[in-house]
């Protein structure tokens, strides 16, 4: 134990931390040019940010709202999901994913992942269909696409609704096309630590014209037309309320952030690219340590490095792992605690530990490295350095 933290403590500590976002003089000067503008809220830079988000996915349409949380809480809510209808999702996934089917009423219908990928298993869906199923919600974990082609059979044959939670997947692509235009509905999120982030924000991109007025609706309380044409000069004061509606609306100023943010993202991902085949590289050299697969029919957004530590191979517990990599300045996080293992949806859900084996021993092994467009090559360089460190003073 001493001496394991003696060679560690031999190199000057460098601080990589999990997470940093890269913003520079065009996001605060796009901000400041909103504020000044005296028109902060939902206005014409969003309806800017949403021309330019869906001609980058390749969508047809794309709205604009406050979170991927409610991106995916409309969706299923204008398809009319409710009480008694289920909806089959992935147990390996942030707790968003399977709340939003909640807020409707609704029935998770959790099926277990691939245990190399992480996502959804497709051969196993089937067997949780029944008459109350209505949709499904994929999660490409990481950025890594799910098996979009047999999911889409499934659904087709079945008469289900796609909504795919691209939280992660910004760009990514399956089979040559885009996430966010392969299904009825894909929700993306701009939170602060995603691909494209605007601090808190996300999209619902639909190929439907009908549906994406509704979402629109959905979004400002279920009125007829949108604040800004109501009220500048020369505007209608009427308006009326004609379905249940939330407050999801985006910003114009965190819009703003977005239109910067996503001129850089072929940038961005260039680097995540980068990264992520030198830790494929360089990590696979460790005994113990299990790389995310990079399979060649997708274009994986890499939010996400997840390694898959074999405790007994690497010699050295997750928890160690983890501490030893703190010790010298890495950050580190676990992505994700399979959501029927919180309290919550595990009484809810009547769920226990062991009903999805896979999601739960990869979650076991799941320790997500940094990776992110701000590291430069000598800090995914330390990365490696440090987790090779960690491995040689095990034991
Ligand atoms: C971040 C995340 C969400 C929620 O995104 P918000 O924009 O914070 O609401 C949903 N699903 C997954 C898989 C996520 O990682």
């Amino acid at each position: 134990m001493r001496e394991e933290q003696s060679v560690i403590s031999e190199v000057t500590p460098r601080a990589i931390p999990f997470h940093r976002p890269m913003f520079d003089e065009r996001e605060a000067a796009a901000v400041a040019d909103v504020l000044k503008s005296g028109w902060i809220t939902t206005g014409e830079r969003t309806a800017e940010f949403e021309r330019r988000f869906a001609e980058y996915v390749g969508a047809s349409h794309a709205v604009a709202l406050n979170s991927c949380t409610a991106a995916l809480h409309i969706a299923l809510a204008a398809e009319g999901i409710g009480p008694g209808d289920e909806v089959i999702t992935t147990p390996y996934t942030f707790v968003a994913t399977v709340e939003t089917i909640c807020y409707e009423g609704a029935t998770p219908v959790l099926v277990d992942v691939d245990p190399v990928t992480r996502n959804i298993d497709a051969s196993l869906i089937e067997a949780k269909i029944t008459p109350r199923t209505r949709a499904i919600v994929p999660v490409h974990l990481a950025g890594l696409p799910c098996e979009m082609d047999p999911i889409a059979d499934i659904a087709r044959r079945h008469g289900l609704a796609v909504i795919e939670d691209a939280a992660h997947s910004l760009p990514a692509s399956y089979r040559g096309r885009k996430i966010g235009a392969l299904s009825k509905a894909t929700a993306f999120s701009f939170y602060a630590t995603k691909n494209l982030t605007t601090a808190e924000g996300g999209m619902l991109t639909t190929e439907d014209p009908e549906l994406a007025r509704r979402y629109r609706r959905m979004s400002l309380h279920g009125i007829t037309s949108d604040g800004w044409k109501r009220y500048r000069l020369g505007g209608k004061w009427f308006y009326e309320v004609v379905e249940l509606g939330y407050k999801y609306n985006l910003t114009d100023v965190a819009s703003s952030i977005g239109i910067v943010q996503l001129e850089k993202l072929d940038g961005f991902d260039r680097r995540r690219q980068e990264l992520a085949a030198f830790f494929r590289e360089r990590l696979s050299e460790f005994s113990g340590i299990g790389v995310p697969p990079s399979p060649d029919h997708v274009h994986h957004a890499w939010h996400l490095f997840i390694i898959d530590l074999d405790e007994k191979a690497a010699g050295v517990n997750r928890q160690t792992f983890i501490e030893r990599l703190t010790e010298q300045g890495v950050g580190t996080s676990v992505h994700f605690i399979p959501v029927h293992l919180h309290p919550f949806y595990a009484e809810h859900l009547g769920h226990k530990r062991g009903d999805f084996p896979a999601a739960e021993a990869a979650f076991e092994r799941a320790v997500s490295l940094p990776l992110y467009p701000a590291m430069t090559d000598e800090d995914a360089e330390y990365v490696v350095r440090a987790v090779g460190r960690v491995l040689s003073a095990r034991a």
